[in-house]
Parts: structure tokens; sequence; C-alpha cells
């Protein structure tokens, strides 16, 4: 596991920008959805968000970072493609294709972070249990994001509901609390220990982010530096949203 960060626990105020950040993510999301169809680019889809954030004022945290510089406002990923795969104005869609988007959004300070996998077209039986498993996997860490339980059941939660439906989770990218930075602390890895990890106080905000893989859990990085494939070349689905832990129930920022 990689340095722990500084876990931030954010105010009301913080909370109610945060959410704000996570419609208007959530807006450029929906945007980019419906241009899913044979044909399109996957420049073409960078352009639907990014016309989205400019209209709200808003900048992707995406387009300039790491090294080398990201160079898009959205992470597009095709079939094997996990994460961080580059937006390019030769790639089109095909029908049948997943295509994972994976979109941040830089509002008023703070950070809103969500990617969702789907289908263009028809798609075979084992994509779309490959989609229902790894948002069901989100969902059952989101159910424990709450005041006392700690990363590793989350973590745990993601595990276990991914390796019961057959398939594998990645062991390298992780969930994370989100902020003023895109990477805070608590760092909330895809696969762990029931009892184990932080404890989850209210107002912690978390990016969560289960991605799955058909045939093992090994990756690797492409040349481009940035699109991380599935090893087997098998196909994968990511899904995430940006969640506040609450005295009560568990709070999704990114939706509408
Ligand atoms: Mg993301
Ligand atoms: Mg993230």
């Amino acid at each position: 596991m990689s340095r722990e960060r500084q876990i931030n626990i954010k105010t009301p105020a913080q909370l109610r920008i945060m959410r704000e950040a996570g419609r208007i993510n959530a807006t450029a999301l929906a945007a980019v959805r419906e241009r899913l169809q044979p044909g399109v680019t996957t420049a073409d889809l960078n352009a639907a968000a990014e016309e989205v954030l400019k209209s709200c004022g808003c900048v992707s945290p995406f387009k300039g970072y790491g090294r080398p510089p990201f160079p898009a406002s959205i992470t597009v990923c095709i079939n094997d493609e996990m994460v961080h795969g580059v937006p390019h104005l030769k790639r089109k869609l095909k029908e049948g294709d997943i295509v994972s988007i994976d979109c941040g959004t830089f509002f008023d300070g703070f950070i809103a972070d969500s990617a969702f996998t789907a289908g263009v077209g028809e798609i075979s039986p084992e994509a779309a249990k490959l989609l229902q498993v790894t948002e069901g996997a989100l969902f059952a860490g989101i159910e424990n994001m709450r005041k006392g339980k700690r990363t590793g059941d989350v973590s745990a939660a993601i595990q276990n509901y991914v390796e019961s439906n057959g398939f594998h989770v990645t062991r390298e990218y992780t969930g994370h609390g989100v902020g003023k930075e895109m990477h805070e602390g608590p760092q909330v890895p895809n696969i762990g220990s029931a009892g184990s990890g932080v404890s989850l106080r209210p107002n912690v905000t978390i990016a969560l982010e289960p991605m799955v893989l058909i045939g093992t859990h090994e990756t690797r990085v492409l040349p481009d530096h940035w699109t991380v494939v599935s090893a087997d070349g098998s196909l994968t689905a990511h899904f995430e949203h940006t969640i506040a832990v609450t005295e009560g129930e568990p709070l999704i920022l990114t939706v509408l």
C-alpha cells in the first residue's frame, strides 16, 4: 500500500460545495452516456463532457494531471481497457463494446469524481453480467460507508461481492478520499478484511471505485503511460461514486 495521505473532515459548507460539484459531474456523465453509439469517437465523448463543465464554469482535475500530463477531461476505456484511457480523435465506438467513462469536476475549490461503464448497442450476456456485478460491488461498498465502520469493511464488501459472482477485482487501483485534492486519505482498496483499516467518521468524503475483470486480477499499462488494460485481454468494468459519511445513511454526492 502506498503512503497514506491526510484525511480531511469537511465542514457542512464544504459538503454543500462538493454536492454541487457532484451534480455537475453527473450532468457531464449523462451527456456522455447519451452519445454512446457506434461511430462516435472517444474524443467526441470528451467534448460532450467538456461542454457541460465549461457551461458550469468548471474544469476537470484530470486535465494536465500526472506525468506525462493527462490530455483530456475524462478517461475513456473500451472493453479490456480498465482505467485511465486517453480519448482519441480516431478511436471509434463499435456495436457491442463496453465503455468506461471516468469524469472529475473541480468546482469552487472542491472535486467530485465518478465513473460508469455502459454498453454500445447490444452487448453479450457476459458483458452485461460484468456491468451488473461491478455496479453491485460499488453499492455493496457504499452500504458500508457508515459512521463506526472501517475502511476494511468497505473493501471486504466490494471484494466479497465481486468474487462471489465469479469475477476478479483489481489489486493495484483503489478508492480514495477526495476534496480539495483528487486523492486524499483514506485509501480504500478494493480488497481487504472486515474490521481492519481506518474508522469512518461523519463528513469524510470518499470516492469508491471497484474495477472488475473477468479473467484474472492482473493488469498492465500500455506504452502511452496511461491506459491500464487487463493482462489477459478479458473485459473489465469500472463504477465510481463520491460519497459522504454522515450520522445516518451514506450520502452519494455524484448524482443529479
Ligand atoms: Mg474517477
Ligand atoms: Mg477516483
